[in-house]
């Protein structure tokens, strides 16, 4: 994708450095509670406390932290584009595109929808409208998912704008309603159809950037559809357990994925892709 030089956006709350040093500002609860227990168990003072699960990158060679800064920057240069393309697609359905704020943490950080560690990989929030992604996913992707390239990447931020982007539309709170009405089976039937759709507006997101801006380069969609294929819950469950258990999906198979990215891709159309009316899916 071709990125250097774009406009970064300004939406980012950069917590890398926050996290960075062991005793986390933004660690709210589990950093307050670590402090009390060293305060009753009578730990020294030093300032410097360890968090269970957190940290593990805290110290940073300057090579490592040139490339983090390189993904920051990238990453806030993709958010720009979605923000540039969904406040035009939302104009043309009359409305308005208030950005999402992304965060950027390193090892830990705490959302509205709770604590988030580099393990949860990114997520977006509908409490807070806020974008949760610790760079390190990014290497995740290429080591972990086999799913390599700046593009992927992408994706994977377009992704968490598409939910954004359901919760703008009154999708996400539709679904938050069937959560306390379902059981999990039939909650995850639709939590797939959520998930599927946010790949179709990311699809379409890929689609108009690259007719506003001309950013792809060859293979760029190849690896969107890569990491899309890689990181199906059919792929994932089989890696992690050795089997599949299809009714608790909850983002698609890896065809599902592949299928609705391209085919937001292919149509740039956001009115053809209701997932929850969609046959394959019943
Ligand atoms: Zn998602």
């Amino acid at each position: 994708m071709r990125w250097i030089g774009g406009r970064e956006s300004t939406n980012v709350d950069d917590r890398r450095g926050v996290s960075g040093g062991g005793l986390v500002a933004g660690g709210g609860i589990i950093g307050v509670i670590v402090v009390i227990l060293r305060l009753l168990l009578g730990g020294g003072g030093d300032g410097s406390i360890p968090i269970p699960g957190g940290g593990q990158s805290q110290q940073m060679t300057t090579e490592e932290k040139a490339a983090d800064d390189e993904r920051a920057k990238f990453v806030k240069v993709v958010l720009g584009y979605t923000e540039d393309v969904w406040t035009q697609l939302m104009a043309q359905q009359g409305k308005q595109y208030p950005a999402p704020t992304l965060v950027l943490f390193r090892g830990q950080a705490q959302s509205a929808c709770g604590f988030a560690s580099s393990a949860t990989g990114p997520f977006y929030c509908p409490g807070d409208q806020e974008l949760y992604i610790d760079l390190s996913f990014y290497q995740e992707l290429k080591d972990r998912f086999n799913a390599p390239g700046d593009f992927a990447m992408a994706y994977v931020v377009a992704h968490e704008v598409g939910h954004h982007i359901q919760k703008l539309l009154g999708i996400a709170d539709k679904m938050e309603r069937l959560h306390g009405q379902l059981n999990e089976t039939e909650y995850n039937k639709y939590s797939v159809m959520m998930e599927l759709q946010a790949d179709f507006f990311a699809g379409v997101w890929a689609n108009h950037v690259q007719q506003m801006k001309n950013v792809l380069e060859e293979g760029d969609i190849d690896e969107a559809l890569n990491a899309a294929t890689a990181i199906g819950d059919d792929r994932l469950q089989k890696e992690a357990q050795g089997y599949v258990v299809p009714e608790s999906f909850t983002h698609g198979t890896s065809k599902q994925r592949y299928y609705w990215f391209k085919k937001g891709f292919d149509t740039g159309d956001i009115n053809q892709g209701d997932t929850f009316h969609d046959p394959s899916l019943q």
